[in-house]
């Protein structure tokens, strides 16, 4: 499906970034439009693919440029005052030509934290086309403040948008890697996953056409209904040898004993789609009690075969308990078989309640702190008898 990408603050901004970055590598067609919004000068500018007529600095007359620090009211506000410079932006993309907006930013910061929110309810109010959330959470080491924001930013984003997909930086934080270089992987991680899923509706005509595409309604009725969503991905390579064919563990429908050629592509199918389900997900939950799920299962075409994939959705439908699990191919050339699963409307997830938890931990030191230190200046600046006057 094609989509209006707009990231929000840092974190937003840079995987905004790399999605167009995905976009022409794999030529998946999925960014009609890119926008940045920051009021942070230097992020703007430090951006490698989003147009330069599409980076808007907002804040200016507040901040100067110099971005919000992590304060998320600041960048809630700033981004309501100068809504028009971003609605400005948005009037130069061809809006009548995408499926959705995507509003991408990370949870724990100021400027995308505070923003995304406002920008989410403008949007809804004016277009009829979906708005989704894009949320990062930050890693649980980032401290206090940072998970304060997130879980606060959180409760409103979710309210905002037509659904919310989130990613969890904390599940996918490798130990011994400096910030910038694990960013850079995660934020692979993240394009990957979300590249797949809307990829899936944008199949063009020069791509074979399998048996059952998915279109981009099918990803539309699944994030329908709202709520928070999370992704789980599993993949197997596929070789390709001299003569231009392809040769795998994974067995190919080439016409050699048919038979034991498409059971063995089922048996690979749905054990990768249990490794996709079971294994580490975008937002770590139970997925017991999803509402709606989605399976996609990316690679040429003949890798793929409908009992796999109906098997498949099957085993989704038991696992999760849901009525609503659809699926289908998206035939594209990567030497890869790969299903990704959304799971849309999960409700049991612990980690939401931990960072919840922590963060009215944080509220309260964080008042006991200010109470504390109001009082500690009073003592400093009084004289104890009370004998100075100050002058006005
Ligand atoms: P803002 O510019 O004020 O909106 O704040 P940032 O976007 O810089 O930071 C917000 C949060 O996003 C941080 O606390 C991190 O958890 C996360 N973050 C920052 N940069 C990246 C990035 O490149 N990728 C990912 N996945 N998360 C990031």
């Amino acid at each position: 499906m094609k989509l209006a990408m707009i990231g929000f603050g840092q974190a937003g901004g840079k995987i905004v970034d790399r999605f167009l970055d995905y976009d022409d590598r794999t030529n998946s067609g999925i960014v009609r439009a890119a926008i940045a919004v920051n009021s942070a000068k230097a992020d703007l500018m430090g951006l490698e693919r989003i147009p330069q007529d599409n980076r808007v600095l907002i804040g200016q007359a507040r901040v100067k440029g110099h971005g919000v620090g992590a304060d998320n009211e600041l960048g809630a506000e700033i981004a309501e005052e100068d809504i028009d410079e971003v609605q400005n932006a948005i009037d130069q993309i061809p809006t009548h030509e995408v499926d959705a907006f995507l509003i991408v930013a990370g949870m724990g910061g100021g400027t995308g934290s505070g923003g995304a929110p406002v920008l989410a309810k403008h949007l809804k109010r004016i277009y009829t086309i979906p708005v989704y959330g894009l949320g990062v959470l930050p890693g649980t080491d980032e401290g206090g403040i940072y998970t304060l924001n997130a879980a606060r930013s959180f409760q409103t984003f979710v309210r905002e948008v037509d659904n919310l997909l989130v990613f969890d930086n904390d599940s996918w934080r490798q130990t011994g890697e400096s910030v910038e270089g694990g960013y850079e992987q995660i934020n692979e991680e993240i394009v990957r996953r979300f590249g797949i899923l809307f990829g899936a509706g944008e199949v063009t005509g020069d791509q074979e056409v399998a048996e059952s595409v998915v279109d981009s309604s099918e990803i539309i009725n699944t994030l329908s209904g709202g709520g928070v969503s999370t992704v789980g991905y599993a993949s197997e390579g596929v070789e390709l040898t001299n003569g231009g064919g392809l040769l795998s563990r994974f067995t190919a429908d080439d016409g050699g004993d048919d038979d034991l050629d498409a059971a063995n592509t089922t048996n690979r199918i749905t054990s990768l789609v249990r490794k996709a389900a079971l294994g580490r997900l975008t937002l770590p939950c139970e997925i017991e009690g999803t509402e709606r799920a989605l399976l996609v299962l990316a690679g040429p075409s003949e890798y793929l075969n409908r009992k796999g994939i109906e098997r498949g959705r099957k085993w989704l439908e038991e696992e999760t308990g849901s009525m609503e699990v659809r699926g289908g191919d998206y035939p594209r050339g990567e030497p890869e078989v790969a299903a990704a699963i959304l799971l849309s409307g999960v409700t049991n997830v612990p980690r939401i309640k931990r960072l919840q938890q922590v963060a009215i931990e944080a509220q309260d030191n964080i008042e006991d702190i200010q109470a504390e230190s109001e009082e500690n200046l009073e003592e400093l600046v009084e004289d104890d008898e009370d004998e100075l006057e100050p002058l006005f």
